[in-house]
């Protein structure tokens, strides 16, 4: 059954976490960039346009909120970096980014966009490593499904699993180009934002 497309709502742009306002839940979504995150944004909302609103400059380093029409609240952070320090998984997330992660009560998970033809690469290793380490929880969506050949599928999504550290299944597979698996998300959203025991 087709879920009717989440109305998505560009909401506010914040630079400081005290700046948002109280929601009921949310879920925000990282990947480094070309992941294809304003693509899956566009996706869910079912417009083409809509998360241009997070890149236009000024925007791309802030926390671009959106409301949805089943109440959960989509984050949408920039894109990540880190810096290689071996032992130790160091962030070079603004710290406004940092603070918004560690200290924003309303936040149920975090999902992270990952390349399905490629990834996981070492810096979205070093992103889940460190979302993990603060106990976040954390949520894999392999976009660009529709790039990896059907005879290659299979085995692509026990690497890909096996680099992200879980199983095959627990990750959800995407294309936002080709609308694979968006009404999944739209269902998973509301309960990504709540999950058990947050
Ligand atoms: P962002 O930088 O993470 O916001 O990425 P964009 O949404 O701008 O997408 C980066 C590029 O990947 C664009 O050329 C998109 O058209 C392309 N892209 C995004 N999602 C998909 C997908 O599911 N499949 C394919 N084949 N290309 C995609």
């Amino acid at each position: 059954m087709s879920v009717p497309p989440l109305q998505l709502r560009f909401v506010m742009s914040a630079m400081r976490v005290q700046d948002l306002p109280p929601t009921d839940g949310e879920v925000a979504i990282v990947g480094r960039s070309n992941v294809g995150k304003s693509s899956i944004i566009n996706a869910l909302a079912n417009r083409k346009e809509l998360a241009r609103t997070s890149k236009t400059p000024g925007r791309t380093q802030a926390l671009n909120l959106f409301d949805t029409s089943a109440g959960t609240t989509v984050v949408d952070l920039p894109g990540f970096g880190f810096a290689n320090a071996p032992k130790r998984v160091r962030s070079t997330w603004p710290a406004m980014i940092e603070d918004y992660l560690l200290t924003r009560d309303r936040l149920g998970s975090v999902v992270v966009l990952i390349d399905a033809e490629i990834g996981p690469t070492p810096i979205d290793v070093t992103a889940l490593d460190w979302l993990r380490s603060h106990e976040l929880a954390v949520r894999v969506v392999a976009n660009k499904y529709d790039k990896v050949k059907a005879s290659k599928r299979e085995k692509r999504k026990r690497e890909l699993a096996e680099g992200c550290g879980l199983e095959p299944g627990e990750i959800l597979w995407a294309s936002a180009a080709k609308n694979l698996n968006i009404d999944e998300l739209r269902r998973r959203l509301p309960l990504w934002a709540h999950p058990e025991g947050r």
